[in-house]
């Protein structure tokens, strides 16, 4: 399979828009026109190349047959999956887990390894099909819960692809997702995504709480901070395509299928409901609060009917069928209470319907009700709206459905709530015409100005404007890129200098500062490049004196201790303070500082020899921010005629005497430097940007992430640094240098 270098997008989601038959003649494919497909139609990107399932289990022998047609006639590139996929992967863990559990229903999903190694399985399948074809810059978009490790695999596989990933489901409250045995993996792979996209602000909110809580990443209201590459949070509900459904609701053949269906109700009011038949719609619910509706309201129960289409859904599925057993149990139960010789209150059809029937019945409705007790969307509400040709429907809707923030012009209910959906049934039953015109034409207004070809443009457009600005910071470069020059000026040199900050940098935060050991691998490190000729490391921390003299004391290195206030030189026991400050604003500022560690949970104060420091690591994510912010504001009135800076590192608020930065470890070593030593700075955060300011220019200066930074070069993650660091060692050893890739 060549690349596709004309593609200006690709497209990922499980189901092609394409469906995929057997006939005895060959293969057959029906383009099928989900609402998906019809936003995406009319896309200004017309070279977009689409990935995903055909449908169908095909054999080996004809699936490259299958594959140059999909190609050629509709631009599609399947991935095949086995039955064994098929049931694992889709029915066990899509429909099995993540569905219900992202649908608040923790006590219907059955997790087992078994589905999730097929989950894990047939996304490298998708990386590797995305990967084979995609230009190594495309723009790649994928979409929903089947596909939620995508994004960090093909981040692995194309670093300079733009990845956009648009969750068409809810996503649950912190407090539910973390019940997910995989709750880590799952946000890990969604955040190798430049962009993520969510129906409403509720599901970004979960989502970005569920970051800092699970992954403990720092995060604003609308980025996520995923080991300093940030993730774009976007709030964009998907709409319909108007145009379509009010054609369709005009055509003759509609029409004509009106005409029968209102001569067949003649006088009754119908109230309709259209409904996958699964557990998240709530249908027991819509039936219950009928009966309540009939037995409070007499007057209405020869004067209406419920109408309701249950379209037939994962039928193999033990739940469905158990669901489908129980929802006709209650409709015979209120037709049983309510009926008489000439009228059935409850109309169930269990069945597809065409569009035309569909349509038809938008029209006849003169109440539609949804009441999902959670729906990523919904967009039976939304057809429902611009179906209504006379423009007097009423919707009654769900206030759990993404809808609801879009159609204000609804009647709002809790599924749970019987008695309120009842009393809405009848205000909606009885509501003045001007009253449900003005409210659709509201409705009618928002629907039209969010179409879903408008929806498609939006998440594009901030892919394309989220990419641009994070890749558009012109003075710093991914020092990855440029392994090669700095391997050189590594080797060539007399001497070299590693300047190397510790949390964060060598070893990864953990949740409390004690729990960050040196591990093996970084004191093997250390020791090997202090090892090599001429070579100078400094271990260039925060950390007081004794923590890096325990933990790093018998290493041949130096150490430079709360953030260059202390230093023991290289081959030296001995410290010498390096900045002499006076520390008598210590009495003010802990007292404040121990007052809002008392007042915050999972806060302490640490006292050093010239700061003091409030740390929040293991406070609630937000409550922690918001007292730091408090704490921070509060000491700025109080330390402004004291010789002290107020720093906001990691989860930490310090307050430091003026001077006693990192910058200080950089003016004492510059005297020993000649011209063309190799000086090497690396670290994480604001407290390092210290000592490249005070490099000015000179060295090869790094900061993990691509924010703002005075050191012109960056790393991505964490792990890199001991990839970068463990090359250099090897290649001034004269060993064969390992592969080092993004
Ligand atoms: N629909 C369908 N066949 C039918 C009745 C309805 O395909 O017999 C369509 C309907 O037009 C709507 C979709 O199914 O576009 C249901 O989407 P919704 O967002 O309301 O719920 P979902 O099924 O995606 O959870």
């Amino acid at each position: 399979m060549q690349r596709h270098a004309d593609t200006d997008l690709v497209v990922v989601s499980n189901r092609l828009p394409i469906t995929l038959t057997e006939t005895p003649s060959g293969y057959t494919y029906k383009p099928s026109a989900g609402g998906l497909a019809t936003a995406l139609s009319g896309l200004k990107e017309a070279n977009f190349l689409w990935i995903g399932w055909p449908g169908a289990v095909v054999e080996e022998g004809v699936q490259k047959h299958i594959e140059e047609d999909l190609l050629r006639e509709h631009r599609c590139m399947p991935v095949f999956l086995s039955n064994e996929q098929v049931e694992q992967f889709y029915n066990r863990f899509c429909n099995g887990v993540i569905w219900p559990l992202f649908h608040y229903l923790p006590e219907y999903t059955d997790f087992e390894l078994v589905g999730w190694n097929y989950y894990q399985e047939v996304n490298e399948l998708f990386a590797n099909a995305v990967a084979e074809v995609a230009p190594p810059d495309a723009t790649i978009w994928i979409h929903d819960y089947h596909l939620m490790l995508l994004p960090q695999l093909l981040r692995e596989r194309l670093p300079d692809a733009r990845i956009g990933f648009f969750l068409h489901i809810p996503f649950p409250s912190s407090e539910v997702y973390r019940l997910l045995p995989v709750r880590r993996q799952i946000l890990t792979g969604l955040l190798g995504a430049d962009v993520v996209g969510f129906h409403t602000y509720d599901y970004a909110r979960h989502f970005r709480s569920a970051c800092m809580r699970v992954l403990g990443y720092d995060a604003k209201p609308d980025m996520v901070d995923a080991d300093g590459r940030p993730v774009q949070l976007v709030v964009a509900p998907i709409g319909i395509d108007p145009d379509r459904f009010v054609e369709l609701a005009r055509s003759t053949r509609t029409q004509m299928r009106l005409e029968r269906l209102r001569s067949q109700f003649r006088s009754r009011r119908v109230i309709l409901g259209v409904d996958r038949l699964d557990y998240s719609k709530g249908l027991t619910h819509k039936l219950r609060a009928f009966a309540r509706f009939l037995q409070r309201h007499p007057e209405w129960r020869n004067r209406c009917v419920f109408l309701q289409v249950a379209v037939p859904s994962r039928t193999g599925v033990q739940r469905y069928k158990q669901l489908r057993r129980e929802v006709e149990e209650l409709v015979g139960h209120v037709n049983g209470l309510y009926s008489s010789v000439e009228h059935t209150p409850v109309h169930f059809l269990f069945q597809n319907v065409s569009p035309t029937t569909l349509s038809a019945l938008y029209q006849l409705g003169d109440v539609c009700w949804v009441s999902s007790i959670r729906d990523g969307m919904n967009l039976v509400s939304q057809e429902y709206v611009v179906s209504q040709l006379e423009g007097d429907g009423v919707l009654v809707l769900s206030e759990f459905a993404g809808a609801a923030q879009i159609l204000d012009g609804a009647i709002l209910v809790n599924p749970w709530n019987v008695d309120q959906m009842a009393d809405a049934l009848r205000e909606a039953l009885e509501m003045p015409i001007e009253e449900r015109e003005a409210r659709l034409a509201r409705m009618r207004e928002k629907i039209y100005s969010n179409s879903s070809k408008a929806w498609a443009e939006k998440f594009l457009g901030i892919i394309r404007k989220h990419t641009e600005e994070v890749r558009a910071v012109p003075d710093r470069i991914n020092l990855l890129r440029v392994l090669e020059d700095l391997t050189q000026a590594c080797v060539q040199a007399e001497k070299r200098y590693f300047l190397l900050d510790y949390d964060g940098t060598l070893r990864p935060f953990a949740p409390t500062p004690q729990e960050a050991v040196p591990t093996p691998q970084v004191r093997e490190l250390l020791n090997a490049l202090a090892s090599l000729p001429n070579t100078y490391v400094y271990v260039v921390s925060g950390r007081d004196q004794e923590t890096l003299e325990s933990w790093l004391g018998d290493l041949p290195i130096g150490l430079c201790a709360e953030h260059g206030v202390l230093f023991r030189d290289v081959g030296s026991r001995e410290w010498q303070r390096l900045v002499h400050v006076s520390t008598d604003w210590f009495e003010t500022v802990r007292p404040i500082m121990e007052s809002y560690a008392q007042m915050t949970p999972g806060a302490l104060v640490e006292k050093k020899s010239a700061a003091l420091a409030w740390h929040f690591r293991r406070c609630d994510p937000d409550f922690g921010q918001w007292q730091a912010n408090e704490l921070a504001f509060h000491l700025a009135s109080v330390v402004s005629n004291l010789p002290v800076e107020v720093i906001h590192g990691h989860k930490v608020i310090e307050v430091r005497a003026q001077g006693a930065n990192k910058g200080a470890l950089v003016r004492h070593l510059e005297k020993r430097w000649e011209r063309d030593d190799f000086i090497f700075a690396i670290g994480d955060d604001a407290t390092d940007e210290d000592m490249f300011q005070a490099l000015q220019g000179r060295g090869w200066c790094c900061r993990l992430g691509r924010g703002p930074s005075a050191a012109a070069y960056y790393l991505e993650r964490q792990a890199d640094v001991m990839r970068v660091l463990n090359h250099l060692v090897r290649a001034v050893q004269g060993s064969p240098a390992e592969q080092v890739q993004g």
